[in-house]
């Protein structure tokens, strides 16, 4: 038996033989000989064959289903096929270089893109999407016949334990987890979005393991302890009765008894309001049975991803999203529903949230147009991502107005659907003020803030360690957005994972934060442990706390004087 450490992101004890996959795509270089040129030079003129093949088709079926103009996308992609520049090019590069045909290819099409950084014309500078896309489609029809990873993970057996470099959430949403019992990854930390999705999913999974992939066997029988963060190799007796437990212990969450619901209350009559952090539909079943009062945090970009559970193959199509939404907050009524529009991170380099939305107004659209046709069913708020900028705000807010008129909602009953920023980077909490004159509510992200405040990338494992939420920059930040939106008298409440650790918890309450929305299981037990503070004592912690100037210390106050017991 061997255990290796990692960060436990979500809880609980699994065991299986091992599945390795290795998603991070490297491009070998190698020589190839002289004798073997012209078979090399051969494969790419295949590839762009197949290629061509594979495109047409579904040119014609994304004409066939969805009108030309969407299928026009992909001329762009035919066209290169034959580019004189491209593929021509890369097979002297294989001739003269002797180089393999992969390398080539990667190389031609990065020079190639690399062009369109400078462009000025953003529908042009979007078409770098178009050639990366293209260059992996001809370096995987290098190789006919090999599968994608979500094909691959199809095909497994049943008890298996997924062991990844690194696992994006667009794979981890379509990955069937009734075959595949949890995962560990080199790569990630607690707040990584896919380790957020193992814990809406109840997957144990443990990350941030540096080298796991390297050496794992394939089939090697493994456990991953999320409640430890270990991953065990060849597991003993005792850790594989464990993980047998855990399976036949993880039952159907209907048919128990749920928890109070409510709002939360402290020692001294303090109401806080635990609103719950949901990825699916299926979470309000979760949400409800721990007792959230709403949702105040719906990461709707999980529509986008396709492949998993009931509605995994709602597209961005309005009236889908319009059947989703409706039904979410007829489901969660009285309490409210808090949707927050796509945050999506396809371009990289900060192209993300908000701002991608803003720069593509149509799916925008669709979707502002399906929330605003839901709210007429029940209480839902709007909430932008990534907010940086208040012209971002007054853009998308114009956009609401023009939409509720399009949809012929007058101005009393748009009133009725508050319209909120997320405060996730720098320049928002540092212009909260500025973005509370126009919002209805602001909600403070820490997953992100901490990732930007600290300049630590939270997927990264070699510097997740840097990733604090105690560090006294970020707890001022927080006390500056708190200060905003009392000063303008809107509600103000926290949604990142920092406030699913007790201790953070009673520390936030102490900076004055009355609303949180968690992750449904963290709910019942900060409920428990608010009724036992005293609101005035956590005032006076937290005061000392602002005080100090280190993590360390700050841990020290917290440890001395907020004690998270079990209950009797
Ligand atoms: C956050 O950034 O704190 C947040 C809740 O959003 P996400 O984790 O989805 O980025
Ligand atoms: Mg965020």
């Amino acid at each position: 038996m061997q255990r290796v450490t990692g960060v436990g992101a979500s809880p609980g004890v699994v065991a299986g033989r091992a599945v390795v996959l290795i998603q991070r795509e490297q491009v070998l270089r190698y020589r190839v000989p002289a004798a073997r040129l012209e078979a090399e030079i051969a494969k790419l003129e295949a590839s762009r064959h197949l290629s061509h093949q594979q495109l047409s088709e579904i040119r014609s079926s994304v004409g066939r289903k969805h009108g030309a103009d969407l299928a026009s996308m992909f001329d762009a992609q035919l066209l290169m096929l034959d580019d004189r520049k491209l593929l021509p090019r890369a097979a002297e590069m294989v001739r003269e270089q002797r180089v393999n045909a992969a390398w080539a290819i990667q190389r031609v099409f990065d020079e190639f893109g690399a062009v369109f950084d400078d462009i000025a014309d953003e529908y042009l500078r979007e078409r770098k999407g178009d050639i990366a896309d293209l260059a992996g489609r001809l370096k995987m029809n290098l190789r006919p016949g090999s599968a994608s990873a979500v094909d691959l993970l199809r095909e497994l057996d049943e008890a298996s334990v997924l062991v990844a470099d690194e696992l994006p959430p667009s794979i981890a949403a379509q990955i069937d987890w009734s075959k595949v019992r949890g995962f560990a990854t080199d790569a990630g930390s607690r707040t990584y979005h896919t380790a957020i999705l193992a814990r809406s999913l109840g997957v144990p999974a443990v990350v941030g393991l540096q080298e796991a992939t390297r050496f794992v066997q394939p089939g090697q029988l493994v456990a991953i302890d999320g409640d430890s963060g270990e991953l065990v190799l060849d597991p003993s007796e005792e850790t594989l009765a464990r993980a047998r437990r855990h399976v036949d212990d993880a039952a159907p969450v209907s048919g128990r008894q749920g928890e109070p619901s409510g709002p939360a209350v402290t020692a001294d009559g303090v109401r806080i309001k635990l609103d719950a952090n949901i990825e699916f539909q299926d979470d309000l079943a979760a949400a409800r049975y721990a007792g959230a009062e709403g949702i105040g945090l719906y990461r709707s970009e999980f529509l986008l991803m396709g492949g998993v559970r009931s509605w995994g193959e709602a597209s961005a199509d309005e009236d889908a999203q319009y059947g989703i939404y409706k039904r979410m907050v007829e489901g969660m009524a009285p309490g409210a529903v808090t949707i927050r529009t796509f945050d999506l991170d396809q371009e990289g380099g900060g192209m993300r949230g908000l701002r991608l939305s803003l720069l593509k107004p149509e799916p925008f659209r669709r979707q502002l147009r399906a929330l605003l046709r839901a709210s007429r069913h029940g209480a839902l708020r709007v909430m932008f991502p990534f907010v940086s900028a208040v012209e971002e705000l007054r853009e998308a807010r114009r956009m609401v107005r023009e939409i509720a008129s399009d949809l012929a909602i007058d101005e009393a009953d748009l009133r009725r659907v508050p319209v909120g920023a997320m405060i996730e980077v720098p320049a928002a909490a540092y212009t909260a003020d500025l973005i509370a004159r126009e919002a209805d509510f602001l909600t403070i992200g820490t997953n992100d803030l901490i990732q930007y405040c600290l300049a630590v990338d939270r997927s990264d494992a070699r510097v997740s360690g840097l990733y604090e939420p105690l560090h006294p920059a970020i707890l001022r930040m927080i006390v500056m957005v708190r200060r905003a939106a009392k000063r303008r008298g809107i509600p103000v409440s926290l949604c990142g994972e920092m406030a699913s650790d007790p201790v953070v918890l009673a520390l936030l309450v102490g900076l004055g934060l009355t609303e949180f929305s968690m992750t449904p299981a963290a709910i019942p037990l900060a409920r428990r442990l608010l009724q036992e503070m005293r609101s005035d004592e956590l005032k006076s912690i937290a005061r000392r706390v602002l005080r100090l100037a280190t993590i360390e210390e700050i841990e020290r106050e917290l440890e001395r004087n907020i004690v998270v017991g079990q209950r009797s």
